[in-house]
């Protein structure tokens, strides 16, 4: 396997050095885009949200959107990647540990690929899930390589047996460790408004363009724990997840247990957008 670095395509052990702004501070951001029969899924999107989140930490971005996208081709091409996900990492470069940002720094690229199958059995049973405090900081819609909150919360699920932790701020559900967070309720889909309690999900923008199209009520508002368990229908989405089913919260059943009606057309629809890559 290959990976890029700065420009170059190397070897997967190719080193780094331990000046990284990424190692000694997390100062840096990432994305995450799939690859699904060899073609890239909303890869201008995500890059976008690469160069948006580079500019809120003012890294200058060294690649246009057009140089990313050439990138994961040959990356896709040169790993002989079917069904993947590409991950991109940009630091802020290499620099004596100092706390403010350093002058006259280049900032680090990377990118590599992993192949992974869709979870089509998830996608199709639904996940159980776990609540927790969201105690993350306050910019989220910054896609930071700094991930600490979201991994001490994935790892409570893990250790409880779910999938997902769906994370609550002052008794409001904002997102999961790792993916939105969406109810619904009399025939409605209602998710957390895209500011900075949550990362504006690429998937989402999918699904709402999918619910548009369906003529789903789509409502951006705040809901509370307790009406996430009382929803009709919940289900969580990311990049690697895409529609994914929650059946239960903290042991609660959602639907019976079961996968439900809404949930089922939006992954009909969200398979048809995969498959039209390929039309
Ligand atoms: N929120 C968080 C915290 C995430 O890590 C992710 C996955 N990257 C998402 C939401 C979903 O975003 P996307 O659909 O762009 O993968």
């Amino acid at each position: 396997m290959v990976i890029f670095l700065n420009g170059n395509y190397v070897a997967e052990d190719t080193q780094i050095s331990y000046n990284d702004r990424g190692i000694q501070f997390g100062d840096g951001v990432y994305e995450v885009v799939r690859v699904y029969e060899g073609k890239l899924f909303t890869a201008e999107e995500h890059f976008e949200r690469l160069v948006r989140s580079t500019q809120e930490i003012a890294i200058e971005s060294p690649y246009s959107l057009s140089e990313y996208i050439e990138i994961c081709n040959t990356l896709i091409e040169r790993n002989d990647i079917h069904n993947g996900t590409i991950y991109v990492q940009v630091t802020r470069g290499d620099a004596i540990r100092n706390h403010a940002y350093p002058k006259d720094v280049k900032p680090n690229v990377l990118l590599y690929t992993n192949s992974v199958e869709r979870p089509v059995n998830e996608i199709q049973s639904g996940i159980p899930v776990i609540t927790a405090e969201d105690f993350r900081w306050l910019r989220c819609d910054i896609k930071s390589l700094n991930l600490l909150g979201n991994i001490m919360n994935k790892q409570k699920a893990v250790e409880q047996g779910a999938k997902e932790c769906i994370q609550i701020r002052n008794g409001i559900v904002t997102e999961g460790a790792s993916s939105n967070v969406y109810i619904v309720k009399d025939g409605k889909i209602m998710t957390h408004p895209a500011n900075n309690f949550i990362l504006n999900g690429i998937t989402r923008r999918v699904i709402q363009q999918i619910a548009a199209h369906e003529n789903i009520p789509f409502e951006e508002v705040t809901f509370d724990a307790s009406t996430l368990k009382a929803a009709d229908e919940v289900f969580i989405s990311s990049t690697t997840q895409e529609v994914m089913p929650v059946v239960s919260i903290d042991g609660t059943l959602i639907n019976q247990g079961n996968v439900g009606p809404v949930v089922k057309q939006l992954q009909s629809q969200f398979e048809a957008t995969i498959h039209q890559l390929h039309g």
